[in-house]
């Protein structure tokens, strides 16, 4: 996969520039460390233009994990949104996948950042990130411990263990893997929040050892606009294991369906499920198009 072209600009440090030539220093703390925040944010064609997908609490909550980090930042979300759209404009791009990331200056030490700067990469979305129907399996690896990380922060070191989820799970013949947390409940997949669907309802893992997800966050809005009850509960693998149905949701997955969890397929067809109902009035809602009423469920 080619991220960027000679020709692809960025913002960096103050300036837009060639993503080819921008360059960060060996001895930034957040190389070493992992000790940086970023966001991934999805923009979309919409009726003539441009627009990104809750491009607010996106910045909101970039400029929040920077802050639990204790790593200065004085942009807004203003400012970062529209430092975005020019990155788009200038690279013209419509439908895209937005990388933006806090960095932290040179330091070997273990203490807060000193300086820190942004940077705003972009490229072309021309697929979808996983493939549709997924086959899953419960990882070994369990999530970061919420007492040794901010997990509710998007943090660059937290994705070594994703990195090991995942790699793990395709190892093993996986699409994709199903993270605990480390009680043992089901926590979230290596980068996206969970939901099973049982006899009309939706479950998905409370907020405390999950990065509480934007696109689950639109999801229980569209239950509540569907009338379709959802409750957050914490939830062993076993309980999900050959439930109605599941899904894996995220700004990049956006609602993408489970096939089988462990090797126990979900029982209900696909489109016969109350998921595939709320899959499409997602994709309804990211390109601001009307989601049709008889699709809705009474
Ligand atoms: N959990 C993890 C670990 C993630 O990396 C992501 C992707 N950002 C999500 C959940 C979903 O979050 P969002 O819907 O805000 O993209």
């Amino acid at each position: 996969m080619m991220y960027y072209s000679e020709q692809t600009i960025i913002w960096f440090n103050g300036e837009f520039v060639k993503a080819a030539e921008a360059k960060i220093d060996l001895y930034s703390q957040s190389l070493h460390y992992g000790y940086s925040v970023f966001e991934g944010i999805r923009s979309y064609p919409v009726g003539d233009g441009t627009k990104m997908f809750k491009a607010k609490e996106h910045y909101d909550r970039l400029r929040r994990s920077a802050e639990l980090m204790q790593m200065p930042f004085t942009l807004t979300t203003e400012q970062m949104t529209e430092l975005t759209y020019e990155v788009l404009r200038r690279n013209n791009f419509t439908d895209a996948y937005i990388r933006p990331i806090i960095l932290c200056s040179p330091n070997m030490s273990l203490s807060k950042g000193k300086q820190s700067y942004l940077a705003i990469e972009a490229w072309e979305w021309t697929n979808g990130y996983m493939s549709n129907q997924m086959r899953i399996m419960t990882s070994t690896y369990r999530r970061p411990n919420a007492n040794a990380f901010h997990v509710e922060a998007k943090v660059s070191g937290h994705y070594v263990n994703s990195i090991l989820a995942c790699q793990e799970a395709k190892d093993n013949g996986y699409d994709e893997a199903l993270v605990l947390d480390s009680d043992g409940y089901v926590a979230e997949s290596s980068g996206a929040n969970i939901f099973y669907e049982n006899n009309g309802v939706l479950y998905t893992a409370p907020k405390g050892n999950i990065l509480p997800g934007i696109t689950r966050a639109t999801v229980m809005e569209l239950c509540d606009e569907l009338n379709i009850p959802v409750q957050e509960k914490l939830f062993t693998p076993t309980e999900m294991r050959g439930a109605d149905a599941g899904f894996f949701c995220g700004t990049a997955a956006e609602v993408v369906a489970l096939q089988s969890l462990d090797d126990v397929p979900f029982k209900k067809n696909w489109e016969d499920s109350l998921s595939y109902v709320i899959q499409q009035a997602y994709k309804c809602k990211v390109m601001e198009k009307p989601f049709e009423m008889e699709k809705k469920v009474a």
